[in-house]
């Protein structure tokens, strides 16, 4: 199965975090986190259509005007997510500039705040001088974005301030057996879509008709081969509490890969509970529990410039443990 995301860590681990999710599909991408953002080109910029910000910590955020600065003349709306707060952070960012002469550009960006169970929304629109325009909220279920193929969930973190973990998770990939199709001498149609959908919603009992004859699920549904899609967890700066710990597993339980934070040492267990960060071990922990397939251990603590390789080993051991 071809993959449908194309995950790139835009930094090193010492450097502020990014992530960049080509859908390979659709020819655009996401992004997780906008700590430095220098290493994307104006294309990789104009591709982006929604940015999931996990909190406003500048090592996290600061790299949302080199993405504006690209993004002003952009003709569909650029949808940013970020956590308690975020919409004024954003005002606060674009009240920092001087914005007369713009009345002509389309750029609108859509902000989404998550605070608590609520989502906050916020439009900003370069003809209005950037001037914040609220339109309302709605129950927040853990739900940030349904698309066609794909989703993205997020939960709150202590972080001392609340900071978003996210999920990216791929559809089921439905294919359907072009032999087994001739073997039983049925056609190609629309039937097949109405199949699909029977089978993501797992309704055993339905009838589909082909041709006008109605047949029963069980007699197509072996003409369809179901595999998991991708899916792919986030996950920075939290400190290492049970609670926290319990909603990061539950989270990324399943997930392909795990791009979670080991900014500390356990032996530096103390300083990582002051600063609201994980250890690596905790990384590591998580990731077992949480049955993913690979770690990716990154935002390293300067601290450890010169033994960084003791990180990704602490992560690794509990993880493989
Ligand atoms: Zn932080
Ligand atoms: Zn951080």
């Amino acid at each position: 199965m071809k993959p449908s995301f194309h995950v790139r860590q835009l930094n090193g681990p010492f450097e502020d975090p990014g992530l960049y999710i080509r859908l390979i599909r659709e020819g655009r991408a996401l992004m997780f986190d906008l700590g430095l953002t220098t290493s994307l080109n104006a294309r990789d910029i104009l591709k982006i259509s929604d940015i999931f910000v996990s909190h406003a910590h500048m090592d996290h955020f600061m790299g949302f005007d080199n993405i504006l600065r690209i993004s002003l003349r952009r003709e569909k709306p650029l949808r940013l997510y970020g956590p308690e707060g975020f919409i004024d952070r954003i005002q606060g960012k674009l009240n920092s500039y001087t914005w007369n002469l713009i009345e002509e550009y389309p750029l609108e960006l859509h902000v989404i705040e998550v605070n608590g169970a609520y989502l906050k929304k916020a439009v900003f629109s370069a003809s209005n001088s950037f001037r914040c325009v609220h339109y309302g909220s709605e129950p927040f279920n853990g739900m940030l974005l349904e698309e066609s193929f794909y989703a993205i969930s997020s939960v709150e973190l202590d972080h001392r301030i609340s900071c978003l973990a996210f999920s990216l998770e791929e559809d089921f990939h439905i294919n359907i057996d072009k032999a087994g199709l001739a073997k039983k001498n049925l056609p190609v149609g629309p039937w097949l879509s109405e199949l699909k959908k029977a089978v993501r919603e797992n309704r055993t009992d339905s009838l589909i008709t082909i041709d006008g004859e109605p047949y029963h699920y069980a007699e197509l549904r072996d003409v369809a081969a179901i595999s998991r899609g991708q899916k792919i967890t986030y996950v920075v700066d939290a400190v290492g509490s049970t609670r926290n710990m319990e909603k990061i597993i539950n989270l990324a339980r399943g997930s392909d890969v795990l791009y979670i934070e080991t900014y500390f040492l356990d032996e530096d267990k103390d300083r990582a509970r002051d600063r609201y960060h994980l250890t690596a071990r905790e990384a590591g922990i998580i990731a077992r529990e949480a049955g993913v397939g690979r770690l990716e251990a990154m935002h390293f603590s300067p601290k450890y410039i010169m033994k960084s390789e003791r990180l990704i080993q602490e992560a690794e051991g509990e993880f493989k443990n």
